[in-house]
């Protein structure tokens, strides 16, 4: 008994996928699993709740849709209320901080987190009837471990006589994932493709490849909109910033006046418009006001260190049980768009502009609609872009990523492709993550210029030339899940509890492993373009390892992952999270003898999770909250996740005597804060020069404590992360720092090779920096620029083993020795 305004009816009936609702809805009755494969606009997100709301899904239990993005659990949620004529009481939205669902609740979207999280309170999603996972091509490692789990919880569902549904909607790209991976689905789904009417693209690239893509893209917007007939313009950029940047400058270009009338003043052929200046709609940048903070952060600082003297006047100790749970323990809806990073160095406001580009902007009179697009901008926002500009002027939005498949606007024709996305990058020793702007995938590209055929035959302009096109953009990004080090995935599983649920533990054996060309792949999204690195094999996925146990999946070696990560690799990242104590051995439920015990998460490996770190960086950050030691642990790890910080002169920093406790890392350490002192004076390049630091490497590793800093923030509100005045290290903190250094490299331990223990003949002048290491036959050395060659220590920990030399003079190296 839906009733929908006509004007909607009408509307719908020129999407494709309507042409299609009684195959799709058969199907669907008749399997358990589907999956719907459609160009992006043909329909699938708006209109299938709708066939299934109609169907009567929703008429005891709820219809569930899945999103990996905000900014269209939001707008969707809206949209399809509004077909339907339903309140937002009835078609709702949840993702993390906000929503309004409520028990009236039919069709729920909510992003790919929240269901995930929803997972570990009932396992069987027992309120739901049907659950959609929408833009499954964009693989996010949520909608990949959902897609695993679900695989898992339909024949279950059955089993209960209670069937469940699973929708798998995607954009037609890289559907075998999903159908030829016998791990996720014995027999593959049915698979649906809605053929949408595509009109004629002409893609245009540019002869060049400059630099400053913003300013290109503005360029090719004044040309479009000075010389060529109406249609609307959309300009792909990488972030926020770069969207209010263009549109400002756009905007103040070809100023839209409320006061007047457009369209009677383009037919009369009017001059120039009057310069009546009207304050534009510009939204302010976001400022951050540092300077109040680092007062008030000095301020406590000062305090609990005189706390912190006061109580320890003896040797202070690192408490292992002292850390902060963080209240929402779940990484559900973790913002992992990249649209609310900042972006730096394009945004220059002095460009000087071509005399001709300047002349074709005084003589045109029409104004251009210029609206903003990415997934932080707030719903009323969003929704302007799907309302027609105001009559005589021309529509142009500037967007991130997000109006690449996950929204449609209408009315395009012109797309202006930066050919540039900002991309998470994962340090492979720390595991911070960086953001950075890479060259998109040519499937991306293709996916942009397909925006400007949705009405009518359209322009495509990529401001790369086709020689970029082919060379450096990958064909197709590997899904999220192969880019980032397992550990922490793996550990958040195992948090979610599913362990009660025996149907984890009887997985087919792993069948699907990485393809060859996988690592080119990963390689290249790692900004490495021509060489593998001699440490790939090393490359730990901790991080995806504690993130599955946290959501309680015990077995992950075993997991139905659409892409699996490297299987040996996983069974790594086990044994280090054991050793680190974050993960704990329990005997095997099973009475079969052949079972192995199960690792489950600790309490600390849970607190751990929270970290965008690899877990033993973590761990160091969690315990490091004791004694107000995280700014200097925030700082050293920002530090050793930068290569390179220093020009070999060590002597540039003496060693005092508290510095040696700590060996390399208190040299790091020193620096940074050294250099920190001097940027606040303002002396940074100076200072840098002097003492042989590496001038980007400060800048980075700054840029990163920053990201850190508001990352922990959001699991240890309260959390004082910067280095206030603290940026000398006490004797006691050196100390405490040691004992943390440990807590999280314990694994890593070395011992001095004694003298006795050289073999008759062999040269012992060789061994003078000389240690032997758990699991290597052969020797490790102290860095040749390592502080502690001065002290030769009898025992310690290292960061990371590396290879130097050539073939028959090569040698395991120690960095980073404490
Ligand atoms: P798909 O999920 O297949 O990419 P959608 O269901 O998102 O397609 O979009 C179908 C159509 O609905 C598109 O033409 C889009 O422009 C239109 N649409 C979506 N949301 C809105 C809205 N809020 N206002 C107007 N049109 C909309
Ligand atoms: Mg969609």
């Amino acid at each position: 008994d839906v009733k929908r305004d006509p004007k909607i009816q009408i509307a719908r009936l020129k999407l494709p996928i309507l042409g299609e609702e009684q195959r799709v809805m058969e199907l669907i009755n008749e399997n358990e699993f589907l999956i719907v494969a459609g160009e992006t606009g043909s329909g699938k997100t708006t209109q299938i709740p709708q066939f299934l709301y109609e169907a009567g899904y929703a008429s005891t239990k709820m219809i569930a849709v899945t999103e990996p993005r905000r900014v269209a659990t939001v707008a969707m949620a809206a949209r399809v209320g509004y077909e339907l004529g339903l309140s937002s009481k009835e078609v709702s939205y949840l993702m993390r901080f906000e929503g309004n669902v409520g028990k009236e609740t039919k069709i729920k979207f909510m992003t790919d987190g929240v269901l995930l999280k929803e997972i570990q309170s009932d396992f069987l999603l027992s309120k739901y009837s049907v659950v959609i996972i929408d833009e499954a091509h964009e693989r996010s490692v949520y909608t990949d471990i959902l897609l695993g789990l679900l695989s898992r919880i339909v024949p279950l569902r059955r089993k209960r006589g209670s069937p469940l549904r699973l929708i798998i909607m995607s954009a037609t790209l890289r559907i075998e994932d999903f159908t030829e991976n016998t791990r996720l689905f014995k027999t593959p789904p049915p698979v649906i493709k809605i053929e949408s009417r595509q009109f004629p693209v002409t893609v245009h690239f540019n002869k060049h490849t400059y630099s400053d893509y913003l300013k290109e893209a503005y360029k090719k917007a004044v040309k479009i909109h000075t010389r060529l007939p109406e249609g609307g313009i959309l300009i792909f950029v990488t972030g926020q910033q770069e969207v209010h940047y263009l549109v400002r400058k756009l905007r103040t270009s070809f100023p839209y006046k409320k006061n007047v009338d457009y369209s009677k003043l383009i037919q009369k052929k009017r001059p120039t418009l009057t310069e009546t200046e009207q304050a534009l709609d510009s939204e302010p940048e976001d400022i951050e006001s540092d300077d109040d903070e680092v007062e008030k952060e000095m301020k406590r600082m000062r305090k609990a260190r005189r706390k912190m003297r006061q109580k320890h006047k003896e040797l202070p100790k690192i408490n292992l049980d002292d850390y902060d749970m963080p209240e929402d323990d779940g990484q559900a809806d973790l913002v992992d768009d990249n649209d609310d990073q900042d972006s730096e160095g394009h945004l220059s406001d002095s460009d000087a502009e071509d005399d001709t580009l300047t002349a074709a902007i005084k003589n045109c009179r029409q104004p251009l609609w210029v609206l903003p697009l990415y997934s932080m901008l707030g719903s009323s926002k969003q929704a302007r872009v799907f309302q027609p500009a105001p009559v005589g002027a021309r529509l142009c939005v500037v967007s991130t990523d997000v109006a690449e498949t996950s929204l449609t606007i209408p009315a395009i024709k012109y797309v202006v492709d930066t050919g540039k996305k900002k991309m998470r990058v994962y340090d492979h020793v720390t595991g911070a993550s960086a953001w950075r702007v890479v060259w998109t995938s040519q499937a991306s590209a293709e996916q942009r210029s397909g925006r400007a055929g949705r009405t009518a035959p359209g322009h495509a302009y990529r401001l790369y030339s086709s020689a970029v096109f082919q060379h450096d953009c990958v064909e197709q990004y590997p899904p999220d899940i192969c880019r980032r080090p397992p550990d922490h995935l793996t550990l958040t599983m195992k948090c979610m509890g599913i362990d009660k649920h025996d149907c984890m533990e009887q997985y087919p054996p792993d069948i699907c492993r990485r393809p060859p060309d996988h690592l080119t792949l990963t390689m290249k999204c790692m900004g490495i373009d021509k060489q593998y690195p001699p440490d790939i094999c090393r490359k730990p996925p901790d991080h995806l390892t504690l993130t599955m146990k946290c959501m309680g999946i015990d077995k992950v070696v075993n997991f139905p992952f659409p892409t699996a990560p490297d299987r040996m690799q996983l069974r790594l990242a086990e044994q280090r999270l054991e050793v680190l104590g974050l993960l704990e051995r329990h005997q095997s439920k099973a009475k079969r003898s052949d079972d192995e015990d199960v690792l489950k998460v600790t309490a600390l490996g849970r607190a751990v999770s929270a970290f965008p770190l690899l877990p033993r960086y973590g761990k160091l950050l969690a315990l490091s909250h004791q004694h107000a030691l995280l700014p200097y642990t925030v700082a050293l790890v920002a530090a050793l996740s930068v290569p390179e910080v220093m020009s070999g002169k060590p002597d540039s920093w003496p060693a005092t005597g508290h510095l040696l406790l700590l060996g390399d890392p208190g040299v790091l350490l020193r620096a940074v804060g050294a250099a920190e002192h001097a940027h606040l004076k303002g002396e940074e390049e100076l200072f840098c020069a002097k003492y042989g630091l590496r001038e980007k490497a400060v800048q980075e590793i700054r840029k990163l404590r920053k990201q850190l800093s508001s990352e922990i923030r959001l699991c240890v509100p309260n959390a004082v992360t910067s280095l206030g005045e603290a940026r000398v290290v006490d004797d006691g903190q050196a100390r405490l720092l040691r004992q943390l250094v440990l807590t999280a490299l314990g694994d890593q331990v070395a011992t001095k090779i004694q003298l006795h223990e050289v073999k008759e003949g062999e040269d012992k002048r060789k061994y003078k920096y000389a240690y032997h290491c758990a699991n290597l036959e052969e020797p490790v050395h102290l860095h040749s620029e390592s502080i502690l060659r001065k002290v030769i220590p009898e025992w310690v920990v290292y960061q990371e083993l590396y290879e130097t030399g050539s073939e028959e003079r090569r040698k395991m190296v120690m960095r980073h020795v404490t």
